[in-house]
């Protein structure tokens, strides 16, 4: 059994947690560990964790989609992994029924690290279809293609601190911001999916002329004039039936991408 600590002065948090661990104390291995999403990269946490062996029951203060896809993506539970959420009115009652099948040696051990808070995407790897449009479309180097070809998120910690736009461009619904609090899609609530954002999907086409899934046309991204009702593609933007247009100069894209930049940033002061 691990325990993610919310690690703040929320004395109500902090009974929740503590309950859980009363709870799990005499029925199973328990683990407390400091907020497993603001764990670095390299913590000695994660290397203890994916060494666990046999399944592993995670209780956090995530949502269970993207608490799932973080302890995975460091190894963790590769024997079978149940989640929790502390955020679930229900989780003391799911949690009695979990332990009455798991058993176990009945110890507590906390493990601490100091962390400072991070932001990042997490991908759902079970909706994930590598289209790499993410990775196309994120200015900062955060994703990558591994040696498979395979989308990883290479650079987390360089990513925006309040920044979800790319979340917005997935087709899939597969990017989750954890603690992301002004939509539950974004952050991976239960029955909560992440639609694609129609217009960072044409600021998507139009910088990297990506074929637009919906009306196959490729090339740059033509930008309806004022007032016209021609009709346009909804996925991408693009004229439909039309001629392609002229690729636009490479100071209008950059003022595009300087104007990005630019929300990115004052996203970012919001949040400081
Ligand atoms: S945009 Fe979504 S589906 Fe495409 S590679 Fe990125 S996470 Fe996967
Ligand atoms: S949120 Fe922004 S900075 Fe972070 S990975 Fe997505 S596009 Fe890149």
């Amino acid at each position: 059994m691990l325990i993610s600590r919310l690690g703040s002065d929320d004395a109500a948090a902090r009974a929740r947690e503590d309950r859980l661990v009363a709870l799990s104390a005499g029925a199973a291995r328990v683990l407390v560990v400091p907020h497993l999403y603001h764990l670095p990269e390299t913590s000695s946490i994660w290397a203890r964790l994916a060494a666990l062996d046999g399944p592993v029951l995670a209780a956090t203060w995530l949502h269970p989609r993207p608490a799932e896809w973080l302890l995975r993506r460091h190894g963790v539970g590769a024997s079978g992994l149940t989640v929790l959420s502390l955020l679930a009115d229900d989780c003391f009652a799911a949690l009695r029924a979990l332990l009455g099948e798991a058993g176990g040696a009945g110890t507590v051990e906390e493990l601490s690290e100091a962390a400072t808070p991070r932001w990042y995407p997490v991908v759902d790897r079970d909706r994930c279809r590598e289209c790499g449009h993410c990775r196309q479309f994120c200015l900062f180097g955060v994703y990558a293609a591994g040696p498979d070809g395979q989308l990883v998120v290479a650079n987390p910690d360089r990513c925006k601190p309040g920044c979800p736009a790319c979340s917005r461009v997935c087709p899939e619904g597969a990017i989750l911001f954890p603690l992301y609090t002004q939509d539950d899609a974004i952050a991976g609530a239960p029955g909560r999916l992440m639609t694609p954002d129609p217009a960072a999907r044409r600021m998507l086409a139009r910088h990297c002329g990506i074929p637009c899934p919906a009306c196959r046309q490729a090339g740059p991204a033509a930008t309806p004039a004022p007032g016209s009702d021609a009709p346009i593609c909804p996925e991408c933007g693009r004229a439909l039936a039309s001629a392609p247009e002229p690729e636009p100069a490479a100071g209008e894209v950059f003022d595009e991408i300087d104007a990005l930049i630019d929300d990115l940033d004052a996203l970012t002061e919001r949040r400081s």
